[in-house]
């Protein structure tokens, strides 16, 4: 049986978490970064941000987190517009980002010391969570003695003891190998699908995109904007090297080189007068709408 793994997102999408509208924003240097995003993002989704260097993943991300205010449009989590950074929503880099001189549990600590926890339990809580990333016995480590991998899941394990409403991360693992890599999408798999936080993941990676999202939202750039917004069906914990998951990649990668190519054609004066006498659908719906009956595993 053919069963439907990558459909569109459905649209209307009920009661969103957060919602952008007509997100734009353009840097001081009148470089336009973000054009008109507009994105729901239900409580619980995990949602890649999908897209070429340069496209915009991680000023829409830092719009989210509160840390770049957008020149034009509208942002609200919960309702509530977006006004600054809040620790509700948290941020997680490349970079661990680790307190050089204090081990993996007492960078845990301090945060939740700082967030108000007592001592006892703030260093419950770091063990805790450093068990979940399988960082037991290294807890006395200090940063530099850990491998980047483990530096990594020190950061990852603070940001899930914070337990913000909102997980925020800019292509965490693009500077780890292949092996750490598939270690940390499943680790990330297994403790999201235990605490089902609100995570909006940027990757540059079609395959990333697919073995962590429930959803992957395809971004063009200059200026950055919402090119397929797809839903993911494959069931979990999903494999990077599974015959299903390569297919589909290599499928994504097609309809974003013929949405691009239908763009840039659309852009040409030509077409454009052609396309006056025969309006087709922007490139983008025109793709979506050869997904319409989905995408499912080879036979
Ligand atoms: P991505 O994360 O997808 O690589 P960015 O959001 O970093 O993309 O950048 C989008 C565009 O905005 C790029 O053209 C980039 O050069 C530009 N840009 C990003 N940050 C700044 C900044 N602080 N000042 C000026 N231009 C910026
Ligand atoms: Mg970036």
């Amino acid at each position: 049986m053919q069963a439907r793994l990558l459909v569109p997102s459905p649209h209307p999408r009920g009661e969103a978490k957060i919602a952008l509208t007509g997100v734009a924003h353009r840097y001081g240097n009148e470089v336009a970064a973000l054009k008109e995003v507009t994105l729901d993002i239900a409580a619980g989704e995990f949602v890649c941000l999908l897209g070429p260097s340069g496209c915009g993943k991680s000023t829409l991300l830092y719009a989210l987190a509160g840390h770049v205010t957008p020149s034009g449009g509208r942002i609200t989590i919960d309702g509530k517009q977006v006004a600054g950074p809040s620790p509700e929503r948290l941020l997680v880099f490349q970079e661990p980002a680790l307190f050089p001189w204090l081990t993996a549990r007492q960078n845990l600590a301090f945060a939740l010391r700082a967030k108000g926890l007592s001592r006892r339990k703030a260093d419950a809580r770091a063990m805790d969570f450093l068990k979940r990333v399988q960082l037991q016995g290294f807890e006395g480590a200090l940063p530099h003695q850990l491998s980047g991998g483990m530096q990594m899941r020190v950061s990852l394990a603070r940001a899930l003891a914070m337990d913000p409403a909102v997980l925020l991360m800019d292509e965490p693992f693009g500077a780890l190998d292949a092996q750490t890599r598939a270690d940390m999408h499943r680790l990330l798999q297994s403790v999201w699908t235990e605490s089902r936080k609100t995570v909006v993941f940027v990757t540059h990676d079609v395959r990333e995109a697919l073995v962590l999202g429930d959803r992957v939202v395809v971004l063009a750039g200059r200026p950055g904007r919402v090119l397929q917004d797809l839903q993911v069906k494959l069931p979990r914990p999903r494999d990077p090297d599974d015959e299903v998951l390569v297919t589909l990649s290599r499928h994504v990668r097609q309809l974003i080189r013929t949405a691009r190519q239908e763009e840039s054609a659309l852009a040409t004066g030509e077409v454009h007068r052609h396309a006056q006498e025969h309006p087709p659908a922007p490139g983008a719906r025109r793709v979506l709408g050869a997904l319409a009956g989905g995408v499912g595993p080879p036979r």
